[in-house]
């Protein structure tokens, strides 16, 4: 066996690996949406594989090796459009389909030109580097690139290079007399080799940036509400956290707040829970509507909710919640106008050292305060004598909108 053809099994298993791998990812989770294409690209990679093998054995060469050029530039387009679905871009199918036709048409004439010349080598090549220019393209235009993204925008550029610099290679040392000859060749074992090392860069780019984006959506899936669209409580506790942390760290003063509907068990006894349902979500509504962009907003129970506000002083943190319990019944759907709707508050400062749960617990003070008061009304836990401190510093980042 030949170091090329040697190098061209690691590739056909490669492949296969790959194709594997994607449609494993594309079966179980709906959302990948573009590994289900780029599972069907490495699934003709492993088909020009097993052509790169036949190959030698034709006595006519040129059925299987226009085969072999068209299916791997099929691959390439797969591999695009999978990217474009997976960054939900729409595929730009007419390109592709232009540059697919067009480089085919080509193919068939030119294998009537000499096989060494510069021209065939070129136009042989040049039609994989254009379909990964319509990734890059793509990529580009992405409105926000994080390291992966960048990393794979990398790998697809010396992916292009590597194919027009191919034909240079191949006047330089020549790829073999006839298409039986390749494998044989210098050239193969270099083109097959770096190839191999392409591929399985941009195989685990791919695959690391789909992982990553799955679990990112599966992390918020769990962490989202579906009903009022705001943190669950998991998602409020482990947002709010790391909010409070950072604050804490900062010396900026931030509040919590704990809203609880009010006879919320009679809007359910005579309207029925779907209007109840209507009416956490209007709630949670104008919460997200009056809320500062850096807020953490959850539904932690039934009719119950918790806002933290970073950057806030006393004074905003009142404001904020009155602005809701006044908005409130004034924002819902005319549906729900005729209902008695109303909310109760209780807000606190932060702590230097508070725990969330020490945070909570004064706030639901506070709620339970406004609750016994008669409720519809906002209730502020005393503040903590080193919060005075960060409240009687400077007032940041506030505003309703
Ligand atoms: P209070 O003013 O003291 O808060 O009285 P309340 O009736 O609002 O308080 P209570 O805690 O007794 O009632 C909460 C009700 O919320 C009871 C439960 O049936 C209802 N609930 C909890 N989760 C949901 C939900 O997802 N949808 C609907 N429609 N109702 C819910
Ligand atoms: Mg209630
Ligand atoms: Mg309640």
């Amino acid at each position: 066996m030949s170091a090329a053809a040697f190098v061209l099994a690691i590739n056909l298993f490669v492949a296969g690996l790959f194709a594997t791998a994607f449609g494993v990812l594309a079966a179980y989770y709906r959302s990948a949406l573009g590994a289900r294409w780029i599972a069907f690209g490495y699934g003709c990679g492993v088909v020009t594989s097993v052509l790169e093998f036949v190959l030698p054995f034709q006595a006519d060469a040129r059925p299987v090796a226009f085969a072999l050029f068209s299916i791997f530039l099929f691959a390439l387009a797969f591999i695009v459009i999978g990217l474009a679905r997976h960054y939900r871009l729409s595929p730009p199918l007419r390109v592709l389909t232009g540059l697919v036709a067009v480089s085919m048409l080509i193919n068939l004439f030119s294998m009537e030109m000499p096989r060494d010349s510069f021209l065939r080598a070129m136009l042989y090549q040049l039609p994989y580097a254009l379909i990964l220019l319509v990734a890059l393209g793509m990529m580009v235009k992405l409105p926000a690139r994080r390291i992966l993204d960048v990393a794979l925008m990398g790998i697809l550029v010396t992916v292009i290079i590597h194919f027009i610099a191919k034909p240079f290679l191949a006047q330089m040392i020549g790829s073999g007399g006839a298409p039986q000859g390749y494998l044989s060749s210098t050239y193969a074992a270099i083109s097959q080799s770096v190839g191999a090392i392409l591929h399985i860069s941009t195989g685990i780019a791919v695959l690391l940036i789909m992982v990553r984006d799955v679990m990112a959506e599966i992390t918020a899936r769990s962490e989202t509400d579906a009903l009022s669209g705001l943190h669950n409580r998991r998602g409020f506790e482990d947002h709010s956290e790391r909010a409070m942390a950072l604050s804490q760290r900062s010396g900026v003063p931030a509040m919590m707040i704990v809203a609880d509907l009010d006879h919320f068990k009679q809007i359910n006894d005579t309207h029925g829970h779907a209007t109840g349902d209507m009416v956490i979500a209007a709630f949670a509504k104008t919460l997200r509507e009056a809320a500062p962009q850096t807020a953490v907003l959850g539904r932690t129970g039934g009719e119950e909710f918790a806002i933290f506000l970073p950057g806030t002083n006393l004074a905003c943190g009142r404001l904020y919640a009155e602005a809701v319990r006044t908005a409130f019944p004034v924002n819902v759907a005319p549906e729900l106008k005729g209902l008695n709707l109303s909310a109760s508050f209780g807000a606190a400062m932060q702590d230097t050292d508070d725990t969330l749960s020490e945070l909570m617990r004064r706030a639901d003070q506070a709620l339970y305060r406004a609750k016994s008061e008669g409720r519809n009304r906002v209730v502020v836990a005393k503040i903590p004598p080193s919060a005075l401190a960060a409240e009687s510093g400077t007032i940041k980042d506030f505003g309703t909108s």
